[in-house]
């Protein structure tokens, strides 16, 4: 097992497809990553679960982690829904001898960059456009109007904070972007994975 203990962060606009790269290198044993689960106030989806894609909490349970200093980094992501990173979490599976994989936004990722340094890889995951998003959004149909609205303006200024992580995987063709990332993270991580 080479370089334990190290962290890999996928940072995109929503709808870009970061969480399906992130599940891809989860299935592959040889990176040794397990899934930082976050916590977030916003409702849970009917195909999520509590505990495994998220801690499904309430906004006031929320709040008391935050004057807890319980997280490394949170933030309201859309109004009135709160996303954050547990202190607790990562430190159990970086104890657990895991490197840890993070599906976060981009300012979130940027954070958790500037905590860890050299010790983190992150990456920022481009939709090849904004209509591609729009699509991605559209068929995933979890967003109503508005939300869909938001989501996409978010992106666009999102897209800005590209230049800023150490990688930019472009996700055009999905079979390659899978490939780019596992060369990505097989690098940083030391691990051969041929
Ligand atoms: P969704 O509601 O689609 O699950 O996630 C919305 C956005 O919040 C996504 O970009 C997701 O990566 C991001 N996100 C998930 N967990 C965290 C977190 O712990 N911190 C931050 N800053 N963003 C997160």
């Amino acid at each position: 097992m080479a370089n334990p203990g190290k962290l890999i962060i996928f940072s995109a606009p929503s709808g870009a497809g970061k969480t399906t790269l992130v599940r891809h290198l989860l299935e592959i044993p040889a990176l040794n990553l397990a899934f930082s689960v976050s916590a977030t106030s916003r409702p849970m989806r009917s195909y999520e679960v509590d505990g495994k894609d998220y801690f499904f909490i309430t906004a006031e349970e929320f709040s008391k982690k935050i004057k807890n200093h319980e997280f490394l980094e949170w933030e309201e992501v859309y109004s009135d829904q709160y996303y954050g990173t547990l202190k607790s979490e990562v430190d159990g599976l970086l104890k657990a001898g895991k490197n840890v994989i993070f599906d976060i936004d981009v300012e979130g990722g940027m954070n958790l960059k500037k905590i860890y340094g050299n010790e983190a890889l992150a990456i920022f995951v481009k939709p090849p456009s904004i209509k591609h998003l729009e699509e991605r959004l559209n068929t995933r149909s979890s967003e109503d109007e508005e939300s869909l609205i938001t989501r996409l303006e978010k992106a666009v200024s999102e897209l800005e904070y590209a230049p800023q992580f150490d990688k930019v995987l472009l996700n055009d063709k999905l079979d390659k972007a899978k490939q780019d990332a596992e060369v990505f993270v097989s690098d940083f991580l030391g691990i051969n994975l041929d």
